[in-house]
């Protein structure tokens, strides 16, 4: 590797020291701007298929930075096939592509030139049903920082901020060698953003996070997407509509692979522009 490309290289990895001292005095580096969000993701007349099959058709989106975007609609919509395609998760399914746009921070996601599992590690994922590793809690979280070349000298305390920022600190700080699957399912779900949050993404997408979850640790999991947001720019699809309309700050509505209408979220639930949009939000369909 020539001189430039070693710097590349080491300017695009995290920095574990600003992650573990941001986080231990409670700020992240890049806090919640005022105003109106910048664009972080933008996608532009976005297809996918599935073979032949058309999953989304011409989906065009902004998402904001450092806010909560829901994405809602009848099952088999096309929401979580538009979430895979913002980390590239649907290129591991074979005979599938996608036509259109997906920029993020202005750069093409989809350009052979992406270096897939940097944007994995910028763009974190949380799927529906809680996923540890066959591990202890701590390599749960561990294991992504020590793919990244974290020092071993920093570990334990980016494993504890990790564990802080996802609120399961206190519930598991004296038994950290314990499995991770001995845990609830509440806290295995914390655990599993704790492990995303580890990498230092910047955008987390969530997958019906707490659709496996009883109340209380649906609760939970609400209350830290909110905490979440201010570092974080979070997009997830739930099919609980008060879910959306407690937790996210934008709702785009999906129907038949197709994005009806998008919005402020209020504006959505209370003034939807579409016919389609005003039936599903007040049963009747989906
Ligand atoms: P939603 O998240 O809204 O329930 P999905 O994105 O899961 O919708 O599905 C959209 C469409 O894509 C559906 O018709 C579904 O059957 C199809 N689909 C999803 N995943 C796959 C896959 N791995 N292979 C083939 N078709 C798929």
């Amino acid at each position: 590797m020539d001189q430039s490309g070693a710097t590349e290289a080491r300017e695009s990895r995290p920095n574990w020291t600003n992650h573990s001292l941001v986080s231990r005095l409670g700020r992240n580096s890049h806090a919640a701007p005022d105003g109106p969000g910048q664009v972080k993701i933008r996608t532009e007349n976005l297809s996918f298929y599935y073979g032949k099959v058309q999953a989304l058709t011409d989906v065009t989106l902004d998402i904001l930075e450092h806010r909560v975007t829901a994405l809602i609609g009848p099952s088999g919509c096309g929401k979580s096939t538009f979430l895979r395609c913002l980390n590239r998760m649907n290129d591991i399914i074979e005979n599938t592509h996608a036509e259109g746009k997906i920029l993020m921070d202005g750069a093409d996601v989809n350009s052979p030139d992406t270096d897939v599992v940097e944007l994995r590690r910028k763009v974190g994922m949380v799927f529906q049903k809680p996923n540890p590793f066959p591990k202890s809690i701590f390599e749960n979280v561990a294991y992504g920082l020590r793919i990244n070349g974290i020092a071993k000298s920093e570990l334990a305390d980016v494993v504890e901020c990790s564990l802080r920022q996802a609120a399961l600190w206190d519930e598991v700080r004296d038994k950290l060698k314990t499995p991770g699957t001995s845990l609830s399912g509440g806290q295995q779900q914390r655990l599993c953003i704790a492990r995303a949050l580890a990498v230092q993404p910047e955008v987390l997408l969530m997958d019906e996070p707490s659709s496996a979850l009883d109340p209380i640790a649906t609760a939970k999991i609400e209350d830290l997407i909110q905490q979440l947001k201010e570092h974080y720019t979070i997009v997830i699809v739930t099919h609980n509509m008060q879910q959306a309309a407690r937790v996210s700050d934008y709702t785009g509505f999906f129907y038949l692979g197709e994005l009806i209408e998008e919005g402020p979220t209020e504006q959505l639930f209370t003034t939807p522009g579409k016919k389609q949009t005003e039936d599903y939000i007040t049963g009747r369909f989906g």
